[in-house]
């Protein structure tokens, strides 16, 4: 199954993508991870993204693309993937359908979660993420746990949530209005296509989940 979430930032496509990889096995690609890791590890893709980052801006569409590519050749996004913040520009989703085309591959569905920017807002600023494995849970949430959930990337050791620099407000608003300036007419590229699915992301996220699932479940399944 080749899913593809779009959605503005604080809409739930993360949460939506680790519950779909925690109940079966779904690879998640998260681009903005893979940022993330690239600038703890301090690769060259890393030092050129975090600048764009931080200031909330969009990386520049031939590294994100090249990125992608790179990663959808690994044995592991052979059966399918969940691909979450990309594309995130017109010419990234050209150039998506040029990667899977010369792979014989094509999405199975597109959901677009759609959520008013004041839930938005709110959500980012209460959002925390593990630093190592990127796990997502809001600041209350947090606070009721008796412990920390363990941490993916460190077997073993629990996660370690901290709030992401572009989640503070002063850039959180940068970020949802480039999201609106180039992936607004994203959305309107897949929106025609079979497969393209509307959701109300506000709702709470086991609602979502449920309505994902029967999605998939009329189509292929979640994992096949
Ligand atoms: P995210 O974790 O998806 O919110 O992404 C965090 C940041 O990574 C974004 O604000 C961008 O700076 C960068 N980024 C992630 N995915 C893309 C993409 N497809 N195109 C351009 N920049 C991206």
């Amino acid at each position: 199954m080749k899913i593809l979430f779009i959605g503005p930032p604080g809409s739930g496509k993360g949460t939506q993508s680790q519950l779909l990889h925690d109940q079966f096995g779904a690879v998640h690609l998260s681009t903005g991870d893979m940022f993330r890791a690239a600038i703890m590890n301090k690769t060259q893709v890393g030092l050129e993204a975090q600048a764009y980052m931080d200031r909330g801006d969009y990386v520049p569409d031939s590294v994100v693309i090249g990125l992608i590519d790179e990663r959808l050749s690994q044995p592991d996004c052979q059966n399918g993937f969940i691909l979450d913040g990309f594309p995130r520009t017109v010419p990234q989703a050209e150039a998506l359908d040029e990667l899977l085309a010369k792979r014989n591959s094509k999405l199975d569905a597109v959901f677009y979660f759609n959520v008013a920017q004041d839930v938005l807002v709110e959500r980012l600023s209460s959002r925390r993420t593990c630093r190592h494995c990127g796990k997502i849970m809001n600041a209350q949430q947090l606070a009721s746990l008796a412990e920390q959930p363990t941490c993916e990337a460190r077997p073993g050791q629990a996660c370690e949530f901290e709030q992401r620099p572009d989640d503070r407000e002063e850039v959180v608003q940068k970020r949802i209005q480039v999201y609106q300036d180039q992936t607004t007419p994203v959305v309107k590229y897949y929106s025609s296509r079979e497969g393209f699915v509307e959701i109300d992301g506000s709702l709470p996220q086991d609602q979502v989940f449920s309505m994902i699932q029967s999605t998939l479940h009329g189509t292929k399944g979640p994992t096949s």
